[in-house]
């Protein structure tokens, strides 16, 4: 689906390794970095500003790698995915090879090596607010979302007025929705958005009751979760026009992935 920038075996001495020996001795460890991007453009103007520069990659990947000392491959190659994928703008995704040619076990191996591949996901999270100042609730949000490492807002829907919903008597709502590009996982996300909602002073009384700031997953990329704390897509979203109609706002053609119906269509049949 992507085109691909490849690096193959770059040679970096540094000094990552559970063992004494290897943090004081070093050693080499040889990458193999490949960068996911759409090079039509590039392809098109012949112009290196419209790509990336494989030289500055080569030399990003070693700096990092000998800044940057851990213990476990896993890490050192999680940190180095991260770290490219905040640096340039138009990667989608990257995949991390690091071999470890002298792997100190005392056996006759060729090598020993961690290879992972991590992208961007969008993720849509649907905001409310029914307490105090809601629009300074909804802005605290968003400039927070903003702030976590690994997390872009892209879009911001309108904020819509809306009855409350579940039968608790309490104030009006304040709703909206946001694109959030991000590279955390599903639960990752739902554990910062809720160290949000804390920050805000949510407090969990009643179930579906008067709150500061509600942050909820609608969707993430086409993906389906249902885990004890988690559901995705959000289990009501079809049933609630305080979701749908701000999402509808900022994308009308992205499509439930399990009931296969757009957020367009999802709001015509609510409103029957
Ligand atoms: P509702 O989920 O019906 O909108 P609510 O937002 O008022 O109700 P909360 O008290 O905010 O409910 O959250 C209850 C629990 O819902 C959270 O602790 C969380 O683990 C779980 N949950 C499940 N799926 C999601 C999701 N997609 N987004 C956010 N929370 C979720
Ligand atoms: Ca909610
Ligand atoms: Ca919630």
């Amino acid at each position: 689906m992507y085109d691909e920038i490849k690096i193959t075996d770059l040679e970096v001495f540094a000094n990552h390794g559970v063992f004494p020996e290897e943090n004081t001795l070093g050693q080499k460890f040889v990458f193999t970095i490949k960068l996911y991007i759409n090079t039509r453009l590039a392809g098109k103007t012949d112009e290196l500003d419209d790509s990336i520069n494989y030289g500055d990659v080569a030399s990003f990947v070693t700096e990092h790698t000998k800044t940057h000392t851990v213990k476990l491959l896993e890490a050192a190659a999680e940190e180095l995915a991260e770290a490219m994928l905040l640096r340039y703008e138009i990667v989608k995704g990257v995949s991390v090879e690091i071999k470890k040619p002298w792997a100190p076990i005392g056996l006759p191996l060729r090598e020993a090596s961690v290879k992972i591949e991590r992208f961007w996901h969008k993720a849509y999270v649907a905001i409310g607010s029914n307490m105090g100042d809601k629009k300074a609730y909804l802005d605290f949000g968003i400039k927070s979302i903003g702030e976590i490492k690994g997390c872009r807002v892209v879009k911001v829907s309108d904020y819509i007025t809306t009855e409350p919903y579940g039968g608790v008597e309490q104030d009006e709502f304040l709703n909206g929705a946001l694109l959030v590009d991000t590279l955390l996982s599903p639960k990752e996300l739902l554990g910062e958005l809720q160290r949000i909602e804390l920050e805000a002073h949510r407090e969990r009384k009643v179930h579906w009751g008067p709150r500061t700031l509600d942050l909820d997953i609608i969707m993430y990329d086409d993906c389906i979760v249902e885990d004890e704390n988690l559901t995705i897509p959000h289990i009501e979203m079809h049933k609630r026009d305080f979701v749908l109609k701000p999402l509808a706002q900022i994308s009308p053609y992205l499509r439930h992935p399990a009931l296969n119906k757009t957020v367009m269509q999802l709001l015509e049949e609510l409103k029957g």
